[in-house]
C-alpha cells in the first residue's frame, strides 16, 4: 500500500532490551525504514514509546519514591534519551525529527488539540519527523491515556491519516493461544468480522499478549473512521517497507468507510458532552438511516438536559437512554429547550457535525 500519511507507533519492547538499555539496532533498523518511506514521499508521524524504559538504567531511586514520582523521573530522563537516539540516527538520513509530547487533555480541549494539529501539520510540510509521545511527568493516574496505542488512536484521526501501524513484538492477531500449537495470525480482520476480541480474553493476554485486546479495539475504531490500521512485528526485518509494498505482513484491518476530518474528532469527544438531546424514536431512525444524510431537527426532540453552548458537543440518546450520536450544537441549550418538538427550526446538530454511533 503506497500510503500518502502514516502514524507509526512502536512499543517499549520493541525498542528496548532486557537490561532496559535501548534496542540502538532495532531503533536503526526502523529508522532507516522509516527514512526510506519519507524518501518516497510519505508524510510521516511516529509515536514512540519507551521513555521510562530508556530512563531506567540510569536512575537509581530512593526508596521513598512512590510509583507516580518514579514514572515521572524515569520518564523525564529517559525521554531525552530516547529523542537523542533518534536524532543521532535520523540525521544519518538527512531527516530532523521534532519532539511532541501530548496529555489526554489536549484532545479535550479544542484550542489545544488545534494547535497540536497545526504544530504537527507544519512538521509534516517540512518533511520533519515528529515523535509524539505522552507527557508522562504531567500525565498522571486518571490524566493518563490508556497507552500509546490509544494516542496513535486519536492522532490518526486528527491528522486524516491513511493507515496506522501498530509495531510490537508479536506477529499480529494470532486466532489462538499463540503458545497452542497451530497457532496462526489473522492477516485481514473484515469490518464485519464478529468477536474478534473473543479469542483475546485478558487472561490470554498473560501468554505475552498484553495489550492486543486494545490494539484491536483501537483498529475497529480507526477502521469506522476510515482508517486501515496494521498491527505487526517491528522487530521483523523490512516490516514497514514490507507493509508498503504490499507484503502480506501482520494483521490488517481494512477501513470501513470514509468519514470527514471533522467528524474524526468528534467521534473522539466522548466524555467531553455538554449536554443531552433525547429524541423519539422516528427521529432516532431518520439518524442512523445509511442511505440519507440528516441532521437533528428540534422537531424530533424530547428533551434538552445539561447547560451548553453554541459549538459545545452534545450526546444524543433515544428514548430507552441508549448513545445515538455526538454533535456541534449550533445554538444554546436554552433556546434549544424552547424549540422543543417545533417544526421549521433550524437544527440543533447539522449534518457536517454529527457522528453517529454504531
Ligand atoms: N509513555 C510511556 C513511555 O514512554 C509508554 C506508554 C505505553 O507503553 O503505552 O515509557
Amino acid at each position: 500500500m503506497q500510503y500518502k500519511r502514516i502514524i507509526i507507533k512502536v512499543g517499549t519492547n520493541v525498542i528496548t532490551q532486557e537490561n532496559g538499555l535501548l534496542n540502538e539496532p532495532v531503533l536503526k533498523e526502523l529508522v532507516s525504514q522509516i527514512a526510506q518511506l519519507k524518501k518516497k514521499g510519505a508524510e510521516v508521524v511516529l509515536v514512540s514509546s519507551g521513555a521510562m524504559g530508556a530512563g531506567r538504567p540510569f536512575v537509581r531511586l530512593r526508596e521513598k519514591c512512590n510509583r507516580v514520582l518514579e514514572r515521572q523521573i524515569l520518564a523525564a530522563v529517559g525521554q531525552t534519551r530516547l529523542m537523542n537516539t533518534y536524532d543521532r540516527l535520523l540525521q544519518k538520513h538527512g531527516f530532523l525529527c521534532a519532539q511532541v509530547l501530548a496529555t489526554k487533555e489536549d484532545f479535550r480541549d479544542r484550542r489545544h488539540y488545534l494547535n497540536m494539529k497545526s504544530c504537527l501539520e507544519g512538521l509534516l510540510q517540512d518533511e520533519i519527523l515528529p515523535i509524539v509521545n505522552e507527557n508522562d511527568v504531567i500525565s498522571v493516574s486518571e490524566l493518563m491515556f490508556t497507552d500509546n496505542d490509544e494516542l496513535a488512536g486519536l492522532l490518526s484521526a486528527m491528522l486524516n491519516v491513511e493507515a496506522l501501524i501498530i509495531l510490537s513484538t508479536v506477529d499480529g492477531v494470532m486466532d489462538r493461544d499463540p503458545k497452542e500449537k497451530g497457532a496462526k495470525v489473522i492477516s485481514v480482520v473484515k469490518p464485519k468480522h464478529k468477536n474478534i476480541h473473543e479469542g483475546i480474553t485478558s487472561e490470554k493476554s498473560l501468554f505475552g499478549r498484553g495489550g492486543m485486546l486494545t490494539k484491536c479495539r483501537i483498529a475497529e475504531r480507526m477502521s469506522k473512521l476510515g482508517i486501515t490500521t496494521h498491527i505487526a512485528n517491528g522487530k521483523t526485518k523490512n516490516i514497514l517497507l514490507d507493509i508498503f509494498n504490499n507484503k502480506s505482513a501482520g494483521t490488517l484491518f481494512p477501513p470501513a468507510k470514509k468519514v470527514s476530518g471533522i467528524k474524526k474528532w468528534i467521534a473522539h469527544a466522548e466524555g467531553q458532552e455538554r449536554g443531552i438531546a433525547i429524541v423519539n424514536k422516528c427521529a432516532e431512525e431518520v439518524l442512523v438511516a445509511k442511505d440519507k444524510a440528516a441532521s437533528l431537527l428540534p422537531v424530533g426532540i424530547t428533551k434538552v438536559t445539561g447547560d451548553f453552548e453554541k459549538g459545545d458537543i452534545i450526546r444524543v440518546e433515544n428514548e430507552k437512554g441508549k448513545r445515538v450520536a455526538l454533535g456541534v450544537a449550533q445554538y444554546s441549550s436554552q433556546k434549544a429547550k424552547e424549540f422543543i418538538g417545533k417544526s421549521g427550526k433550524k437544527p440543533l446538530i447539522h449534518y457536517d457535525y454529527l457522528f453517529i454511533i454504531n
